[in-house]
Order: C-alpha cells, then structure tokens, then sequence
C-alpha cells in the first residue's frame, strides 16, 4: 500500500471544535481516531499556537513520516482516503 496523502499535496487543513489543527476534515469525522490521536495533544491547540507552528511542529513531521515511510502504522482514514489502491468514495465511511 502507498499513501497519497492529499494534505501534502494542497487540501486543507482544519480546525476541530475544541481548536485543535489536524491536516484535513477528514480524520475528525472518525471520533475515536482525533480522540486518541496526536492531533488531540496541546501542541497542536490552536488558542497555544500560531498555525505555522502546529502544521511544522515535530509531532506533525513524525505523522508525515508515518504516512511516507511506514504507511500500514497510518490512520485507517488515510488509508481509506488517500491510498493507491483504495476504491473508496466518502459515501463508504458513513
Ligand atoms: S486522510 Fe490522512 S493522508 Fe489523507 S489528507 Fe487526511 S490526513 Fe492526509
């Protein structure tokens, strides 16, 4: 499996309800994953941070990582969303 990530790639970002940055709208519609995730920690609190800061900051980088290097350790989201070989379309994870 390979991940096209489409954040890397110009989708946007987003901002959940309590002001936390994740890279796309797609990972808070799965409630356990942003719950669980590093995307919930305070580094990346939008009210704590700038958001040049949080989208550089070592706990994204290492999530990048994770989607270029290692994608099977990837969230199932971007697994379902942006891997190669996923037929999916955003009427599958509803
Ligand atoms: S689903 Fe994952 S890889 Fe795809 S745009 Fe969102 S964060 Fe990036």
């Amino acid at each position: 499996m390979k991940i096209y990530s489409k954040c890397l790639k110009g989708k946007q970002g987003y901002a959940s309800y309590d002001s936390h940055w994740l890279p796309c709208c797609w990972l808070p519609n799965f409630g356990e994953y942003y719950e669980n995730s590093i995307f919930s920690k305070p580094v990346f609190d939008l009210e704590r941070h700038a958001l040049e800061q949080v989208a550089r900051n070592d706990a994204f980088r290492e999530f990048i990582k994770i989607l270029l290097k290692d994608p099977e350790q990837a969230p199932y989201t971007c697994k379902k969303r942006c891997s190669f070989d996923s037929k999916s379309t955003s009427n599958d994870l509803n």
